[in-house]
């Protein structure tokens, strides 16, 4: 008999597994499934990356072995990029990782700095690799719950004194996934506050910085003053431009958390092919039409939801980015028998909000990954049932 190690079984029960068996069940009725459950982007990559990846994959020197920070050109771009859009300065050689997708940075992140013992600061409701990351490290999570009435941020004063002091990480996301929520400079100033105060790396996964709407620009932790003595900012091309298949991304900061990180990494994988790498490249210094049009694309979509939950009656706050709409359960309360109703009743797909963790309970996700014709006819669905 094999036996997985504890630290395996230490995971929670895998929460859409249910869904995942409804949603094949009814489309075994012959059912018309529109899911709306899926974080991935349905939006092809943009061409001349693809086209640049062509081009790179030709070059024999791109077949060997990548270097294990990752090629000083794509580092370059990263630092550039940075410079453009956020107003700060990174040394590409010391303070910019490449990393193989950022969610395999946000993962080993742990291993680098945290002693069996020690505590993570993790959000609840969040994205489930920052528990899974630190489990594996023999590290403890407490979780900050995320409410609504506090804009979906974590309440740092309400983190107990001797949970601070033990605590040696602290994961952010924003703009936030599951919640949609953005998060001010003021409240990375408490953040970089609270990091020095108690000596916390702070992890900031920025992933959905670029899917934003309207006028907003979300603003990176690490032009907050200070940020930089005190954390990291982990970043990727999935989302921005459509590529999570290929498995880019970068963890930015501190050059002493940077360093620790690549160590991991050292003995663990041996870096991104540089093919893409040189992709990526062309991604961050290339024309940005194509990723201005999606977002304009994922704007209109998100105007389809919030018009058709409102028409509805149903409270819902308008994202100002990400490709998530976040709302509370109409019908109050648990979130897995509503999503399993719009399910079984209307063939729609939404993600139950106590998936991402405890105090998601009450809410659910609707991911904007469809075409507009989709995601209406989902809207239109929903309006013809009973509520
Ligand atoms: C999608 C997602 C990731 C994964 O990014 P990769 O770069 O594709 O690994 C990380 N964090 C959050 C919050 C995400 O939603």
């Amino acid at each position: 008999m094999i036996q997985t190690a504890d630290r395996l079984r230490k995971l929670p029960p895998y929460l859409f597994a249910e869904i995942d068996r409804k949603k094949r069940e009814v489309r075994a009725r012959g059912v018309d499934v529109i899911d709306l459950g899926i974080g991935d982007p349905d939006l092809p990559t943009p061409p001349h990356i693809v086209r640049a990846l062509q081009a790179a994959a030709e070059k024999s020197e791109h077949h060997r072995y990548p270097s294990y920070e990752g090629m000083l050109a794509f580092r370059e771009a990263v630092a550039d990029w940075y410079r453009r859009r956020f107003g700060v300065t990174l040394d590409p050689e010391t303070e910019v990782l490449t990393l193989i997708g950022s969610k395999e940075g946000t993962a080993h992140m742990p291993l680098a700095f945290v002693n069996p013992g020690e505590i993570v600061l993790v959000p609840d409701p969040g994205y489930p690799v920052y528990s899974a990351g630190t489990w594996f490290a023999g590290g403890e999570c407490f979780f900050m719950p995320l409410r609504r009435h506090n804009g979906f941020l974590p309440d740092l004063g309400a983190i107990p004194a001797d949970v601070a002091r033990r605590a040696k990480l602290m994961y952010l996301n924003y703009p936030n996934n599951p919640t949609a929520a953005v998060a001010s400079p003021a409240f990375f100033r408490d953040v970089v506050e609270f990091a020095r105060r108690n000596d916390v790396i702070v992890c900031h996964d920025a992933m959905y910085s670029e899917l934003r709407f309207d006028d907003y620009l979300p603003p990176s932790f690490l032009a907050t003053p200070g940020a930089r003595e005190v954390g990291v900012e982990f970043h990727s091309l999935s989302k921005t431009y459509s590529m999570t298949g290929w498995r880019l991304g970068f963890c930015v900061g501190n050059p002493d958390a940077v360093g620790g990180l690549g160590k991991i990494k050292t003995n663990v994988d041996s870096g991104a092919f540089q093919a893409i790498q040189e992709a990526g490249v062309a991604a961050l210094t290339g024309p940005q039409d194509v990723p201005e049009r999606y977002r304009t694309t994922y704007q209109e979509r998100r105007d389809i939801v919030v018009q058709g939950l409102r028409t509805l009656g149903w409270e819902v706050d308008v994202p100002r980015a990400t490709f998530f709409v976040w709302a509370p359960v109409p019908t109050g309360g648990d979130s897995r028998a509503f999503a399993t109703r719009l399910l079984e009743e209307a063939g729609v797909v939404v993600t139950p909000g106590v998936g991402f963790g405890p105090s998601g309970e009450g809410f659910y996700r609707v991911a904007l990954t469809l075409g507009a014709d989709r995601i209406a006819e989902a809207m239109e669905r929903l309006q013809k049932l009973a509520w």
